[in-house]
C-alpha cells in the first residue's frame, strides 16, 4: 500500500473530531450533475440556449421558471432516485466509529444523510426541501421530477422555490458559521473529492487551525500545497485504503 495513504490511515484510526469537506467528485462520481453542471458546460449551453450559469441564476428562475424546472428536472435531477456510493458509506463508518464532528459539502443531494450521516451541513440547501413559499410545506425531488411543467404546492396552487440556493443569492448565513465553527474546532480536515481552491475549500480551509489537513481528489491542482498530507488518483480506492481499518 502506498505510503501516504497508510499515514492518512493511521491518522484517522489514531484520531477522531473529523470534519469532512465532501467535494463535488464524489457527486459526478455517481453520474450527477450538481446545480451548475461545470463538467458538462458546453453541453448545456448546445441543449438550452443559455450558459448553465445563466439557468442557474435567481434571476433566471424568476423571468423563465418553465425553463428553470426544465433544466432543474432532466440536469440536476438526471438520476431517479440517486443512492450513496462507498465513500457516502465510508463517511458514514467515521460516524460509527464516533470519529465524525460533521460533513460539510456544496452537494445539493441528500446522499449523505441517505448513508446515515447525522450532521451534514448542506451549504447550498437539497434539492428535497423545495418550498411553498405561502405555506412553507416541504417537497422532495421525486414530487419536483415528476410533476408536469412548474411544480406547483398541492394546497395553495403556487410555483415552488427550488430548495438550494441560486446563483445571486446570498447563502445561510446560518449554516456558514455551524460549518466553519466545526472547522475550526476539527482535529483532523478530510477533504474528499475537492481541489483546495474550490469554492468549498477556499472559504473553510482557514479556518483550520490543526497540522492534519488530509486531501484525496482526482489530480493535483495549485493550492493543495497547504494540504499536510495528500494523494491523487481513484478517489472511491483511496479512501477504501484508508478506511481499511
Ligand atoms: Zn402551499
Amino acid at each position: 500500500m502506498d505510503q501516504v495513504l497508510e499515514n492518512m490511515k493511521n491518522i484517522i484510526r489514531g484520531g477522531g473530531n473529523i470534519v469532512v469537506l465532501a467535494g463535488m467528485n464524489i457527486t459526478y462520481d455517481i453520474g450527477l450533475n450538481g446545480v451548475t453542471a461545470e463538467h458538462i458546460a458546453y453541453d448545456i449551453e448546445q441543449k438550452y440556449g443559455y450558459s448553465n450559469d445563466e439557468i442557474a441564476s435567481s434571476l433566471f428562475y424568476t423571468r423563465r421558471a418553465e425553463l428553470f424546472y426544465r433544466y432543474y428536472k432532466e440536469v440536476i435531477l438526471n438520476i431517479d432516485d440517486p443512492q450513496p456510493s462507498s465513500i457516502h458509506y465510508g463517511i458514514y463508518k467515521l460516524q460509527q466509529c464516533s470519529k465524525l464532528s460533521a460533513v460539510v459539502t456544496r452537494s445539493v443531494y441528500s446522499l449523505y444523510k441517505k448513508a446515515g450521516c447525522s450532521n451534514v451541513i448542506q451549504l447550498h440547501g437539497s434539492v428535497d426541501e423545495n418550498i411553498c413559499p405561502r405555506c412553507k410545506r416541504l417537497y422532495d425531488s421525486g414530487y419536483i421530477k415528476h410533476s408536469k411543467g412548474i411544480p406547483v404546492c398541492e394546497k395553495c396552487g403556487i410555483p415552488l422555490r427550488p430548495g438550494f440556493s441560486l446563483l445571486g443569492e446570498m447563502l445561510d448565513n446560518g449554516k456558514i458559521s455551524r460549518a466553519s465553527n466545526a472547522v475550526e474546532n476539527a482535529s483532523i480536515l478530510l477533504v474528499i473529492g475537492a481541489e483546495i481552491n474550490s469554492p468549498l475549500c477556499r472559504y473553510m480551509v482557514k479556518y483550520y487551525k490543526g497540522d492534519k489537513l488530509i486531501l484525496l481528489n482526482d489530480k493535483e491542482r495549485i493550492g493543495d500545497e497547504c494540504a499536510n498530507y495528500r494523494a491523487y488518483g481513484n478517489i472511491r480506492d483511496m479512501f477504501a485504503q484508508v478506511m481499511d481499518f
